[in-house]
């Protein structure tokens, strides 16, 4: 059966689709981020592999987010702080914290005259991302 016909979610067919092996590392790499949903850091992404037992080095651990950022499987948010990956499956766009580096999502469609204004009024657009990043302060850090 051809990959397209796979469903979307089935982490071994995107793999495959991007033409790189399913080794069991990055397969519970993207599996701990899609169940997170959120945006982690190598740090944090090292500590909850180590905690299920499914502990890498963490050296394996870049690899896999490289090669899969690399392919847009996942990608990446630079800080400040250390940068933070996400999985690539709803595009969205991301609030950061310029204090803390606390990425959220922030879903396209509600944004989607805001993003077409900010192109009319500066000429930045998304790109092939499809995606934007706002800094501000979040919750805890603002005052
Ligand atoms: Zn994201
Ligand atoms: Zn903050």
């Amino acid at each position: 059966m051809p990959d397209e016909t796979a469903p979307p979610q089935d982490p071994r067919a995107l793999l495959r689709r991007h033409g790189l092996r399913c080794t069991a590392g990055r397969l519970r790499l993207l599996a701990l981020l899609r169940s997170s949903g959120r945006h982690l850091t190598p740090a944090q992404i090292c500590d909850q592999l180590a905690r299920t037992g499914s502990g890498r080095h963490s050296t394996t651990v870049y690899r896999s987010l490289e090669a899969l950022t690399a392919v847009g499987v996942l990608h990446a948010v630079p800080g400040p702080g250390p940068t933070r990956y996400g999985v690539s499956d709803e595009p969205h766009h991301h609030v950061v914290c310029q204090r803390c580096g606390h990425v959220a999502d922030l879903p396209c469609a509600p944004l989607a005259d805001a993003v077409v204004r900010i192109e009319q009024l500066t000429g930045l657009h998304p790109g092939t991302s499809g995606s934007l990043s706002f800094y501000g302060l979040c919750a805890i850090c603002g005052d």
